[in-house]
């Protein structure tokens, strides 16, 4: 296997299909292709609070959609054993125990109050680097901390880093990373409920499943020296690290979904191609030449080289991603793009759905394309009657803002399964919590979603027209209402009050 390239993406299943998974699985699909080698799909689903399968699927489709395919996976299967780390746990105790047999790790029984005690001992100091774990439970006698353990006492299993000197780790792109060992505290890498760290079942697995290149974000960089030092401690070889440049905002903040639509659903439901996607975020690390941009993924691949990335700042910029999508669209066939429509919002199955909808309201056949406009557009338009609906009932534009901003964050934007009754559950229970009655909450939400006051059922038409494009125009709805300088309802207000 030595001489194989193994790649992997290491997403954790915890909320939408994020652009910057995409990116970072097309750098590990392209160099594993490029060099006749495996790309593994893991996924890292330690934290249990946070993980679900609906996110989990939807990494699934999104990679899919994009056409970088795994080898090996949760899906797939592959060699290694299970491909979802949930699945793994006793692999990680196991070796957990290993390192604490060669005194490489430790038990440590401080208790959570030990450990508040001690972080507010070091703020009072002022530390000049929050030193984190003291390393107390270090110096207990092994057999002590076994008779300790076996008497069932709650601990965490730490690693014993190195006190002095420094952690040397090479970054292909970087070079040498130098770390002084005395900033870097003993990692826990079990926790006392027995699950892994991060840390832990990340490098486990990466030495298990014969990963070869570790490409990641740019963010992980932190974690390295930790991770070097369990590779030490194991006594294994460590994988080529390489770190990919962050993608960001325009003004150079880490991209956010404050400032750009992150999730990759987005992109695929606005008719975004997953050529002209992938293009794109090739250039965010890497040139095919200095005068030219569009090439193709099997181009990628054959002139791709690790060391050619660049380290910049990439700016994920919708706009010239979306001049980039419009030339792939040109570029195809008739036949072509009315294959890629039928494939998606024209298909038969999006068109029954709504045909549900509207029928009752539909007298002669042509009156469906202007009713049911609002299910096959983008950006919807509010008419003048319209506009005065959106402002809630007896509430100012602000107000309104405010609720269905909070709306969107505390119910919509968690809601992975977007069904009719979800929808209607927690929209209720938002109203209720705010303050509002449901009916004059649900009017500004029918605006936000269709643009119209009179539409089929509400919560039927949301889960209709999907999870993406209602949050996307309730975002939209909240703009326009924070720019209303006068409140209709209640004659001139301040913006944004
Ligand atoms: N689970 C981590 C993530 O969500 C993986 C980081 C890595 O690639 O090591 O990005």
């Amino acid at each position: 296997m030595a001489n194989v390239v193994r790649t992997r993406i290491a997403p954790s299943p915890t909320g939408d299909p994020h652009v910057g998974t995409a990116y970072v699985a097309l750098f590990n699909y392209a160099w594993a292709k490029k060099n006749g080698g495996q790309f593994i799909l893991r996924i890292e689903d330690t934290d249990r609070e946070r993980s679900n399968r609906t996110s989990e699927r939807m990494i699934f489709e999104s990679l899919r959609w994009l056409g970088l395919s795994w080898d090996e996976g949760p899906d797939v299967g592959g060699p290694f054993g299970p491909y979802r780390q949930s699945e793994r746990f006793a692999i990680y105790r196991d070796h957990a125990e290993q390192l604490v047999a060669r005194g490489a790790a430790y038990p440590c029984f401080c208790t959570r109050e030990r450990l508040e005690g001690l972080r507010e001992e070091q703020r009072r100091q002022k530390v000049a680097h929050a030193l984190g774990y003291d390393g107390h439970c270090r110096a207990l006698a092994p057999a002590e901390a076994a008779r300790r353990r076996a008497a069932g006492e709650p601990h965490v299993i730490r690693l014993a880093m190195p006190r002095e000197g420094e952690t040397a780790v090479a970054d292909l792109l970087r070079g040498e990373i130098r770390i002084d060992n005395r900033l870097v505290d003993d990692q826990v890498l079990l926790k006392s409920d027995g699950f892994p760290t991060y840390h832990l079942a990340n490098v486990v697995d990466d030495h298990l499943m014969g990963i070869t290149h570790v490409i990641r974000a740019e963010e992980w960089i932190s974690s390295l020296p930790k991770h070097a030092q369990l590779y030490r401690a194991f006594g294994w070889e460590e994988p080529v690290f390489c770190h990919l440049p962050l993608l960001r905002n325009a003004d150079k903040s880490k991209i956010s979904k404050r400032k750009n639509p992150v999730s990759l659903n987005f992109y695929r439901r606005a008719g975004y191609l997953p050529e002209a996607m992938l293009n794109y975020l090739a250039l965010m690390g890497w040139a095919i030449s200095a005068d030219r941009e569009e090439f193709s993924l099997p181009e990628f691949i054959a002139s791709f080289e690790i060391e050619d990335i660049t380290l910049g700042g990439p700016v994920f910029d919708v706009e010239k991603l979306t001049w980039m999508n419009g030339k792939y669209i040109r570029a195809l066939a008739v036949p072509d793009l009315l294959a890629k429509l039928r494939a998606d919002i024209l298909s038969d199955d999006h068109l029954t759905r709504v045909l549900a909808l509207a029928h009752e309201r539909v007298e002669k056949l042509e009156d469906f394309v202007e009713y049911a406009r609002f299910f096959f557009v983008g950006e919807i338009e509010y008419d003048a009657e319209a506009r005065v609906k959106l402002v809630g009932k007896k509430r100012t534009a602000a107000e309104t803002a405010e609720a269905l901003s909070r709306l969107l964050e505390e119910r919509l934007d968690p809601l992975l399964d977007w069904e009719a009754a979800r929808l209607e559950a927690e929209m209720r229970a938002f109203a209720e919590a705010a303050g509002w009655k449901s009916g004059d909450l649900f009017m500004p939400v029918r605006i936000a979603v269709t643009g119209k006051a009179a539409t089929p059922p509400l919560f039927e038409t949301m889960e209709v027209l999907g999870r993406e494009l209602c949050r996307r125009r309730l975002r939209r709805a909240v703009e326009t209402l924070r720019s209303m300088n006068a409140d209709p309802g209640r004659g001139p207000a301040p913006e944004g009050v």
